[in-house]
C-alpha cells in the first residue's frame, strides 16, 4: 500500500507476440479447415462427373487421395510451425496452388469441353480465400500461375489427346476464365486493402486507448498524492481506512492507526523559512516511508501532519512501529538547513475495534497525539479503549 502499486498480469507465461502467433495459428488451422470443405464440395462435383460416365471412378478416388494428402501436409506444416519461416505464414499463395492441382488432373482426363467449363468455375472458390492474405500484386501472380496451369493442360491435351479439345470454345472458356479471374483478383485485392486499413486503424484504436489508460493511471495516482512530499494524500487515507475496515468486517484481524506531527514546525517556518519546512517535510516523510512494510500505507493528513496506517498490527505492534520511527526522525540531520539542526515528532496511536467505528479510532489517536505533546513532545503515546478506562501508555523519549 506504502509504495506505487503497478498492476501486472499473471498466472501466464507465454510474451504477448507468442500468444498473438498462437491465436494467427489456430486462426489459420480454422481456415485449413474450411479449405478441406471446399474439397469435399468441389469432390462432389467431381462425383457427379463419375456418375454421369465422364470420367472413371479411379479419377474420384485421385481427387480424394490428392486432396487428402495436400490438406494433410499443410495441417503437418502449420502443427509444427514450419510455415512461420515465410513472409506469408498463412502460405496462402501456395494453398491457392496446390488446390488446383487435382482438378487439373480432372480437367486432363475429361473428354467433354462443357464438363471442363464447369470444373474451371470451381478455380474461383480458391481465389476467393486470397481475400483473406493476398494484395493486388499477389492476387494478380495468383491469377498467372491459374491461368499458366490451366494453359499447361490445354497443351498436353492438345499434343496428347486433342480430339478431348473442343475448338473455339476452348479459346472462349480460355478467355472468360481470363476475364473472371482478374476481375476477382482486383475486387479481392481491394477487399483486402479495406481490411487492413481496417485492421491498421484497430491497431492505432489499440494503442491509443492503452496510452489512454496509462495516462488515466497516472493521474489517477496523482489525484492520491500529495505534491509537496509525495506521499498519498488525506483523500487516498480515507479509501485506505475504509478499505481496511471493510477487510475487517470480512475478515476480523487487528489493525492500527497512528498520527504523527512534527513538533514546533512553526519555528522551523520563523526561523528557517517556508522553504526548510518544506525541505523538513519532504524528508520526515522520506525517512517514514523507507522504514514501513509493502501492507503498511504512510499519508499527509494536513500541514505538518502524517498518518500511518499499519494493517494487521495490533496496538504493541504499532506502538513499537511508532516508536521506531520516532527515534529515527530524532537521528535525521538536515546539513542542508544546519549542522545542529534536528526536528522531533510526537506520535499517537489506537487499535481499531469493529464496535466502536473507525472515527472513534481516529479519536483516540488524536487524543493521544496531543497527551504526547501535552506530556512534552518527541514521544509516543498510545489509548487503548479495551483498557480500564482507555489507559493511555507512553514511551517517553
Ligand atoms: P506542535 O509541536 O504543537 O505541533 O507545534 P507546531 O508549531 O508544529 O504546530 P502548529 O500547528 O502551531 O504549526 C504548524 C505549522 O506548520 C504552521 C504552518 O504554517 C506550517 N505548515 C503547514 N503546512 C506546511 C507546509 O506545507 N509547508 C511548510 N513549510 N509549513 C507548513
Ligand atoms: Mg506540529
Ligand atoms: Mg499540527
Amino acid at each position: 500500500m506504502s509504495g506505487r502499486t503497478t498492476e501486472m498480469e499473471v498466472g501466464t507465461n507465454a510474451s504477448a507476440p507468442q500468444r498473438r502467433d498462437e491465436t494467427q495459428q489456430k486462426l489459420r488451422m480454422k481456415r485449413l479447415g474450411m479449405a478441406s470443405v471446399s474439397y469435399m464440395v468441389t469432390l462432389s462435383l467431381v462425383a457427379s462427373f463419375y456418375y454421369q460416365s465422364l470420367i472413371p471412378l479411379s479419377l474420384v478416388f485421385v481427387f480424394l487421395s490428392l486432396s487428402i494428402l495436400l490438406n494433410a501436409s499443410f495441417f503437418l506444416v502449420f502443427h509444427l510451425n514450419l510455415n512461420l519461416r515465410y513472409k506469408d505464414p498463412s502460405l496462402t499463395l501456395a494453398q491457392i496452388v496446390a488446390s488446383l492441382v487435382p482438378p487439373l488432373i480432372v480437367m486432363y482426363y475429361l473428354d467433354a469441353g462443357q464438363a471442363r467449363a464447369i470444373l474451371l468455375l470451381i478455380a474461383v472458390v480458391p481465389a476467393l480465400y486470397g481475400i483473406l492474405a493476398l494484395n493486388t500484386r499477389q492476387f494478380i501472380y495468383a491469377v498467372v500461375i491459374m491461368v499458366g496451369s490451366y494453359l499447361i493442360v490445354l497443351a498436353c491435351l492438345w499434343s496428347n489427346r486433342p480430339e478431348a479439345l473442343a475448338g473455339t470454345l476452348e479459346y472462349v472458356q480460355l478467355f472468360t476464365l481470363i476475364v473472371v479471374l482478374t476481375q476477382v483478383a482486383l475486387i479481392g485485392g481491394y477487399i483486402n486493402s479495406l481490411r487492413k486499413r481496417i485492421r491498421d486503424r484497430n491497431l492505432a484504436l489499440n494503442t491509443a486507448m492503452e496510452e489512454l489508460n496509462e495516462a488515466l493511471a497516472v493521474i489517477r495516482d496523482m489525484a492520491n498524492r500529495d505534491d509537496l512530499t509525495g506521499l498519498f494524500n488525506r483523500r487516498h487515507l480515507f479509501d485506505v481506512l475504509t478499505k481496511e475496515v471493510n477487510r475487517y468486517q470480512r475478515v476480523p484481524g487487528p489493525f492500527s492507526v497512528c498520527m504523527m506531527d512534527v513538533d514546533h514546525f512553526k519555528l522551523v517556518n520563523d526561523i528557517h523559512g517556508h522553504q526548510a519546512g518544506d525541505h523538513v517535510l519532504r524528508e520526515v516523510a522520506a525517512n517514514v516511508q523507507k522504514q514501513i512494510r509493502s501492507i503498511d500505507c504512510i499519508g499527509r493528513w494536513g500541514g505538518e501532519e502524517f498518518l500511518l496506517v499499519l494493517p494487521q498490527t495490533s496496538i504493541a505492534g504499532a506502538v513499537i512501529k511508532a516508536e521506531r520511527i520516532r527515534s529515527s526522525i530524532e537521528a535525521l540531520r538536515f546539513p542542508q538547513i544546519g549542522e545542529d539542526f534536528r526536528v522531533t515528532v510526537s506520535l499517537g496511536v489506537a487499535e481499531y475495534h469493529g464496535d466502536t467505528g473507525i472515527e472513534q479510532t481516529m479519536a483516540l489517536a488524536d487524543a493521544a497525539l496531543y497527551q504526547a505533546k501535552s506530556a512534552g513532545r518527541n514521544r509516543v503515546v498510545s489509548i487503548d479503549p479495551t483498557e480500564t478506562a482507555g489507559a493511555a501508555s507512553m514511551t517517553a523519549s
